[in-house]
């Protein structure tokens, strides 16, 4: 393929406010299954659809078509004032996929939009409920939760906090537990991951800040962005919900990267058998199609806000239920059970396993791999005598062999900084599986360059 791609002009002339103002970027025209083309023709195999959003490949006809049929019936409608069918037909869904007991949907259109509105809603239930005095949240240094900035004083990810701290609210942090097959590093202290107890961990913290001050535990049941498919020991979850329940607690997952099959299960709670309090969403539920996300809320919350707020969540956005986006969510949600697209992901996740296990044993620079159905990672090594590269810097040199990936750097202590998240469509077929896999062979091989000492 050819290195030269149409770019961005770049910034003498650009008038658009880029990640990077410095960078310049391939032009996006054109996008089919999963693949992204650029202004010059050249194909890139989208391995982490987009951000983790676009789970059902580009160009699905069928969500296109719902879009432009709702926008023209109803583009819009305040939800302050109105119901619309869509609103009310999407939100069944999504409640008959998620655990028993979780009934009631709100929407909001990104991921941090909906985690902000989880952890007010805790707040507000502890309220109602008499409890005035709970409204800090706990969060985890391995999560992440969104970039506004009451969510990022939730989330961990130190490399997006340090320039803004002190953060808006000063939340407790816990350790999260490690995968079993990542260098055994406790975040602490270097010792053993396997010997430090997170549950015991977490009970101190709440020994220290008062549980009557806690209002809410946010995390991620599997780590996405913040350290590259990280799955924690089955039992984890179930201790955490146990010490929520005996204090009070609010239980958040943040499945906005998970949620709609990305792990081989409609949410990834269901790996571990936990009910949430609470469940964000995102990213998958339009397939990245429209701007979408909510949360799914347990019974014993919505009643409480009926029985004791006169019905009233006192939070909203202009874009809560936006018609043309949940059109976009209904239609991905026919599309997922139409295609069966959650077994597919059983069925290339394995595939792509064996096929990243494979690798790993003969690439060096290649950590063991990690993570649930279409969520795989792996730590990107140095290897001794040979360059070191970041996976930012890894990730370019894909594209320009044309795969892109999700680079990341998650670990707080910088013992282990940086990996590789492999999460393609959750329609990719073999032939595009094992052509992705060659493209990470082909650029583990170019980078394998000999440093001079
Ligand atoms: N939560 C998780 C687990 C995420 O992975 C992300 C985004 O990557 C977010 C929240 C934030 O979502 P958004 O970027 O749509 O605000």
């Amino acid at each position: 393929m050819s290195t030269a791609a149409t770019t961005s002009p770049g910034p003498a002339r650009d008038h658009v406010f880029h990640r990077n103002l410095l960078k310049k970027y391939p032009l996006a025209v054109r996008a089919a299954g999963v693949y992204i083309f650029d202004g010059d023709g050249n194909a890139y195999l989208d391995a982490s659809s987009g951000a983790v959003a676009a789970n059902l490949g580009h160009g699905v006809q069928e969500i296109v078509d719902a879009m432009a049929a709702q926008a023209s019936q109803v583009a819009f409608a305040h939800t302050l004032r109105f119901e619309t069918p869509v609103l009310a037909q999407t939100a069944r869904r999504i409640a008959h996929l998620s655990p028993d007991g979780l009934e009631t949907v709100y929407f909001a259109s990104g991921g941090s939009e909906a985690n902000e509105a989880a952890m007010k809603l805790a707040r507000q239930f502890h309220l109602d409920s008499g409890r005035p005095g709970k409204h800090l949240v706990i969060g985890r240094w391995q999560s992440y939760h969104g970039n506004t900035l009451g969510a990022l004083s939730a989330g961990g990810d130190v490399g997006r906090r340090t320039s803004f701290s002190p953060m808006l609210a000063p939340y407790p942090h816990v350790s999260a537990p490690q995968n079993e097959s990542l260098q055994p590093v406790c975040p602490h202290d270097g010792g053993p991951d396997e010997q430090f107890d997170y549950i015991a961990e977490f009970e101190q913290v709440i020994a220290r800040v008062g549980a009557e001050n806690i209002s809410a535990f946010i995390c991620e049941a599997i780590v996405g962005s913040q350290q590259g498919a990280v799955v924690p020991p089955t039992k984890y979850l179930g201790q955490v919900r146990e010490l929520c329940d005996r204090f009070d607690i609010v239980l958040i997952v943040d499945e906005v990267m998970t949620g709609f099959g990305r792990t081989g299960k409609n949410f990834a709670v269901e790996h571990f058998g936990v009910t949430p309090d609470i469940i964000t969403f995102g990213k998958g539920v339009t397939g990245g199609y429209a701007p979408l996300s909510g949360m799914i809320v347990h019974d014993r919350i919505v009643d409480i806000i009926r029985e004791r707020s006169d019905g009233v969540f006192r939070h909203g956005y202009t874009y809560s239920g936006h018609p043309v986006c949940l059109a976009a969510g209904n239609a991905a949600l026919t599309y997922y059970t139409d295609n069966a697209v959650l077994e597919n992901v059983v069925t290339q996740g394995r595939h792509l396993r064996g096929l990243l296990d494979d690798l790993q044993s003969r690439q060096p620079r290649m950590g063991p791999v990690r993570g649930r159905g279409l969520l795989l990672g792996f730590d990107l090594l140095d290897v001794p005598g040979r360059r070191h590269i970041t996976s930012e810097a890894f990730n370019e040199m894909a594209m320009q062999n044309g795969a892109i990936f999700y680079p990341g750097k998650g670990r707080i202590d910088g013992i282990r900084g940086q990996h590789l998240l492999i999460a393609p469509p959750l329609t990719i077929q073999r032939v595009d599986i094992e052509l992705m896999v060659d493209i990470l062979e082909k650029t583990l091989t170019d980078v394998d360059v000999e440093v001079s000492s």
